[in-house]
């Protein structure tokens, strides 16, 4: 009944951008992950506010989904209410020492990137092809290419779960590779808590000829080191030293498939999925590859992609 009382609400204030029992697949870059029994898409920052806020007075579970690029949802879906952030506001201002792009957290961090370039502003060139929201960047310390979140961020806006929203640093983000202290509290919690607004990113001027050529030679790379088609990135992160893709390759698992899910033949670190694939082939693979390669080499991966929802 409750239940019933709080969807009708959502319907009133979100109308067609509300949906119940809706499949979180349809916004997963690997097409997976069963229905979620609410989902509201935002657009702006108050309207995320507004849903965070209506979520945690009636004690309802919430889970923020930027692109869907880092994340493993379950086939059984996701109980609760999922907030599909697309919230992509930006502003630049000049700071005496550089200049300042804010960028709301539902924005494309690739798409910013590129708008930057054109403009003549560097530091964000890493994150090209990159296709997750500064929300995800934020939370995983997303990086490539030399360059990382942490690296480029002044500052970040974070709704607290005591529904202020306050500023903090890179410093107090906890940061490590692919790791931050919000992506250490989301684990095992099941849901978001603390949810990213907005980021500071600091940028340089450069001239625009420069860093288009440094974008294309990323994007280059990126078109012949990664496949095409559905995945979720590096599945695993590199072990110190070590590459976790050339692990993999080495212990004979490329090619290697359950169901719809398949080790990646041009990236080892990559699975990608058919259509008919399902998260639990893509889980069973995991499982594989990771006992394939302790078996091996004696090394335990550590999953970069966050599994989320319910799982046996
Ligand atoms: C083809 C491909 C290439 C990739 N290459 C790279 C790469 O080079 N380097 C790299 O680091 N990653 C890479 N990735 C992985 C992924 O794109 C990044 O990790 C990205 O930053 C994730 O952002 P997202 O918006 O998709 O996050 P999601 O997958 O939607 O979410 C990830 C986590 O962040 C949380 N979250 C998202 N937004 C918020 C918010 N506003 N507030 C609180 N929590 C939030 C989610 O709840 C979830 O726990 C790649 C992925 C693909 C598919």
């Amino acid at each position: 009944m409750l239940i019933d009382a709080i969807m009708d609400r959502f319907r009133e204030s979100f109308g067609d951008e509300f949906q119940a029992d809706e499949p979180v697949a349809k916004y997963t870059t690997a097409g997976l992950g069963g229905p979620a029994d609410m989902l509201v898409t935002v657009r702006t920052v108050p309207e995320l506010v507004e849903v965070v806020t209506l979520a945690r007075r009636q004690s309802i579970v919430y889970w923020v989904l930027g692109s869907g690029s880092n994340v493993l949802v379950s086939d059984a879906g996701m109980r609760g209410l999922v907030i599909r952030n697309r919230a992509t506001g930006v502003s630049f201002w000049h700071n005496g020492s550089g200049v300042v792009m804010r960028a709301e957290s539902g924005a494309n961090l690739s798409g910013l990137a590129r708008q930057c370039t054109s403009r003549g502003l560097g530091g964000l060139e890493w994150s090209v092809g990159i296709p997750g929201t500064v929300g995800g960047a934020v939370v995983g310390n997303a990086g490539a290419h030399g360059g990382d979140t942490a690296g480029s961020l002044r500052r970040v806006t974070i709704l607290d779960t005591d529904l202020e929203a306050r500023d903090y640093t890179p410093a107090d983000m906890g940061y490590g590779y692919r790791s931050s202290a919000l992506k250490l509290a989301h684990k095992g919690r099941g849901d978001s808590g603390r949810v990213v607004l907005a980021a500071d990113f600091h940028l340089k001027s450069a001239p625009v000829e420069e860093l288009e050529v440094a974008v294309k030679a990323i994007l280059e790379q990126r078109q012949q080191s990664q496949p095409p088609g559905s995945s979720m990135g590096c599945m695993f992160k590199n072990p110190p030293g070590d590459h976790a893709g050339r692990l993999i390759d080495q212990a004979g698992l490329k090619g290697s498939r359950v169901g719809g899910a398949e080790v990646s033949p041009v990236h080892a670190n990559f699975f990608v999925t058919q259509p008919g694939a399902t998260a639990e082939d893509v889980r069973k693979l995991m499982a594989r590859v990771w006992h394939a390669v302790h078996d091996r080499f004696g090394v335990e991966l550590e999953p970069e992609v966050e599994l989320i929802g319910e799982w046996n």
